[in-house]
């Protein structure tokens, strides 16, 4: 009797290791997502950063998602600083 089971264990340890070890973030596939979601909440002044934990994280490591972002921002609010005309 020197191997004693531990029932339930291995889930934590999975779901450890999708949060990560520090704040969430999202992977590109899930940013694009939730991206047209974000940027209607970022439009409508909500707190689309509660919304949609992690995102915010994500767009600044990743140069393609904020691209992304403003682009679908500018194309879903062009009167709100769009631009110069
Ligand atoms: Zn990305």
């Amino acid at each position: 009797m020197s191997e004693p089971t531990a029932p339930g264990r291995g889930g934590d340890e999975l779901l450890a290791r999708l949060l990560g070890p520090g704040t969430p973030e999202l992977t590109c596939e899930e940013c694009f997502e939730v991206l047209d979601a974000y940027v209607e909440l970022a439009i409508a002044a909500e707190p689309a950063d509660e919304r949609v934990p992690g995102m915010r994280a994500h767009l600044e490591g990743c140069p393609a998602c904020t691209e992304e972002y403003h682009s679908l921002r500018a194309l879903l609010a062009p009167e709100e600083g769009g631009g110069p005309r």
